[in-house]
């Protein structure tokens, strides 16, 4: 059973810090996975300069056509990554009991290729994110080093072509209000027989003495934030009096990689 497992040495696992951690392993499994040529970062800003070769000139080339359909692709790759980030941010914001992550790679969830299991940390409410931004760097750092360096993580690949990549979550309690635009609940789900299955066990740190940091600490807020911070502790509040038995929600935004570097020049 490949493995890689980390604990962190900060104290604090906060919501921020939690979803941070999720978006970094997707975009290791993106970039290692071959799913993208180069690392998020430099993939998103590279496609995010690309101009579109125009429609309408005259005469029409074939070879334009190809690389205007080839830059849409990877457009589309980027801007869905980026909205499967920003609602996976959300998501631990209003339901900060998530504990299990699947990412899947393989054309549907029921024929997939290749798994990752990831075992989330306990994350404190109690504390902000915005007071939190060294640990978070370092628990990063120490998460990426132990994925780019695991060598079980390396000894199969059967994903060897662009794909889609699937994005499950399993918390304690489901929302009551989950959006159904978003999330598909799945009752039974199981990951197919012959699809390997990586695993990543995060642990907070064993050994931290009990922190009251962010009781002391004045927390910056402009009006929005509060608004949402007031927003969500309304949610937070339905949440939890809302138990149901625990099952996989499936994010309905799918990445597909994307990996034709000639359009990319
Ligand atoms: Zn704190």
């Amino acid at each position: 059973m490949p493995l890689v497992e980390v604990e962190f040495d900060s104290g604090v696992v906060t919501k921020a810090c939690a979803a941070q951690l999720v978006r970094s392993i997707i975009e290791f499994l993106l970039y290692d996975r071959g799913q993208i040529p180069l690392p998020y970062a430099s993939f998103r800003e590279l496609v995010k300069s690309l101009t579109l070769p125009v429609e309408d000139d005259l005469p029409v080339r074939g070879a334009d056509i190809k690389l205007r359909k080839e830059r849409e692709l990877a457009k589309q790759t980027v801007s869905t990554v980026d909205n499967l980030f920003e609602t996976i941010t959300k998501y631990v914001e209003h339901s900060p009991d998530i504990r299990e992550v699947l990412i899947l790679l393989g054309s549907t969830i029921y024929t997939a290729k290749e798994a990752f299991h990831v075992r989330m940390p306990d994350i404190d409410v109690n504390h902000h994110g915005i007071n939190h931004v060294r640990d978070l760097k370092k628990d990063l750092m120490k998460l990426n080093r132990a994925l780019i360096t695991s060598d079980e993580f390396n000894s199969i690949r059967p994903v060897q072509l662009p794909t889609n990549v699937h994005v499950l979550i399993k918390a304690l309690n489901i929302p009551p209000n989950v959006d159904e635009d978003v999330f598909t609940p799945l009752d039974d789900y199981e990951v197919p027989q012959k699809c390997p299955i990586f695993h990543v066990q995060l642990n907070s740190s064993a050994n931290a003495a009990p922190l009251n940091c962010c009781n002391r600490l004045e927390v910056f807020q402009d009006n929005s934030f509060s608004e949402m911070v007031s927003a969500l502790s309304d949610l937070e509040t339905t949440t939890k009096t809302a138990e149901t038995p625990e099952c996989w929600l499936q994010l309905n935004i799918i990445p597909r990689g994307f990996n034709r570097c000639s359009a990319l020049i």
